[in-house]
């Protein structure tokens, strides 16, 4: 069993509790490492250290070109260790490899060489007052600590989207990774030691998210939260941020939908559709797990769905030829199991799925990809994020229908649109309330592109130059050239 010490103030340490949590592989179910469990004391060790590095320290005072040399070597660091930083978010929250590895080759290895770039591109403006005898000019500079505060789904991607453009506004940082699956995120505090950056430039605490989070969320020092998950975290975080006045940024959940009308070409849409929800077992916020279908297509996209969807090979998420790993903790498995408990009364038809299995070999938390037909709009299943694989199908017969369906819920974070009309896709992508629209494709991403949510899916944009200006505060600056100051009265 590995044992891990949380890493603070450039230091691998102990939590001030001398307790530990077990963390568990999904595919076993058995325990396979301790975590330390961290509380408040261990929390002010690692904020204070970040304060230090950011005001005493020599990040504070490095040219953003220097900063971004360091952010660089960040990125070589995540390059050279890929191999063991995706076995070990594997074997911590059953994500596939094959999801993982090619991402941290391109675009999170991508993610620090980009804002490694723009660190010494925050340029100002001169702004045109009218008035001669004054030079207003506006800085873009970092808010100091933040604390960045992610789900288990993915703690890889969330913290490096969150940990490149902080550094490189010249933030300094504490994250905090869900109770869930925490390893990944210290195994990367050992691969950024070969990065050298100076000491309390990144802390990591470990624990649970009432005892570390939320003294981190409250603590003082930090002058911004970055948090990544669910709707009702989210709320209590922001809740908690707005005591201080902090300045919150919201990544949440979602029930995505995705419109398929009766000219798409089904075989290729089915595929985009499964996609889009089955490979990660629909643990992903932008999983499209509302599927919204033209009368005219409805029997003949079912019958292809199903046909697809029987073809899935669950097992080990090690292994390259599995489509559907493992759910990523117990609590949550017997959650999404207690989502189609309920969808099984509601009225719904179960087309497919429904059940735990244990493919040959394992002994953890599997569910079988799940596909419920005759939704209707006002049903949990085609309401709530289940946030597991389960795919919640809704018959329409025209676009302000589809629009109208697709709208009608408290998410706003991905929609997918299905058609070779042109026009109406676009007219559709105008009018859908979602931070992100697909139009034949579904589940892209990459660092130059801005990702985030409309409505409760959250605020504030991840990737792309807004990633960057979420961690940037402006001032602006007038400097008088006035011979005199006149009197005031
Ligand atoms: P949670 O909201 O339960 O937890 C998210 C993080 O917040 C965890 O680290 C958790 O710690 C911590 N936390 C919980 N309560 C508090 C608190 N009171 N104060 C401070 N920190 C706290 O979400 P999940 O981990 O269950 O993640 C799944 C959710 O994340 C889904 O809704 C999914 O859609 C969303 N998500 C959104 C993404 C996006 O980019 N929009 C990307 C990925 C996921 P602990 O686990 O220890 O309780």
């Amino acid at each position: 069993m590995e044992t891990y010490s949380y890493f603070a103030d450039g230091k691998w340490l102990e939590p001030t509790s001398g307790e530990y949590f077990d963390s568990e592989n999904p595919y076993s179910g058995e325990a396979w490492a301790q975590i330390p469990r961290c509380n408040e004391k261990d929390v002010d060790i690692a904020v204070r250290a970040a304060f230090r590095a950011y005001h005493e320290g020599p990040w504070g005072r490095m040219s953003p070109s220097e900063r971004g040399v360091m952010v660089r070597r960040l990125g070589d660091a995540v390059a050279s260790h890929a191999d063991r930083l995706a076995e070990i978010e594997t074997c911590d929250n059953g994500k596939r490899r094959v999801d993982i590895r090619p991402g941290l080759d391109s675009w999170l290895i991508d993610s620090f060489y980009y804002y490694a770039g723009m660190a010494d591109k925050l340029e100002g403006s001169v702004i045109p007052t009218g008035r001669s005898e004054i030079l207003n000019y506006t800085r873009h500079e970092p808010f100091g600590v933040v604390a960045a505060i992610t789900a288990w789904n993915s703690p890889l991607l969330i913290a490096i989207w969150k940990l490149a453009p902080a550094l490189a506004a010249g933030n300094t940082i504490v994250l905090k990774p869900s109770e869930y699956a925490s390893a990944s995120t210290l195994e990367l505090m050992k691969a950024f030691e070969d990065a050298d950056l100076p000491t309390g430039v990144i802390n990591t605490v470990t624990g649970f998210g009432t005892e570390a989070g939320e003294p981190l969320v409250t603590h003082e020092l930090v002058r911004k939260i970055s948090f990544t998950g669910s709707v009702e975290g989210g709320a209590r975080v922001a809740g908690l941020g707005a005591k201080t006045v902090k300045s919150v940024t919201m990544e949440l959940g979602g029930k995505s939908p995705q419109l398929v009308f009766d000219d798409a070409r089904l075989a290729d849409t089915v595929h985009g559709v499964c996609g889009g929800i089955f490979p990660p077992a629909g643990q992903s916020c932008i999983a499209g797990s509302r599927l919204l279908l033209q009368a005219g297509i409805y029997d003949a996209f079912v019958e292809k769905l199903l046909e697809v969807a029987a073809r899935a090979k669950l097992g080990d998420p090690n292994a390259a030829d599995t489509s559907i790993g493992p759910i990523a903790n117990k609590t949550h498995f017997e959650r999404v199991l207690a989502h189609i408990e309920r969808a099984r009364k509601s009225g719904a038809t179960l087309a497919c799925g429904g059940n735990a299995v244990n493919p040959e070999g394992a002994t953890g938390w599997f569910i079988e990809p799940t596909i419920f037909t005759d939704v209707t709009p006002d049903m949990p299943l085609a309401r709530d994020e289940i946030f597991g694989p389960v795919l919640a199908v809704m018959r329409f017969d025209n676009d302000n229908e589809a629009l109208e369906i697709a709208n009608d819920s408290n998410f706003g974070l991905a929609a997918g649109i299905w058609t070779e009309d042109h026009r109406r896709a676009l007219d559709l992508a105008n009018r859908l309330e979602a931070g992100t629209v697909y139009i034949n494709n579904y589940f892209d991403a990459c660092t130059q592109s801005p990702v985030g949510g409309y409505k409760q899916s959250g605020y504030g944009r991840e990737n792309g130059w807004e990633g960057m200006r979420d961690f940037l505060q402006t001032k602006s600056v007038w400097l008088s050239t006035a011979r005199k100051i006149q009197a005031p009265f």
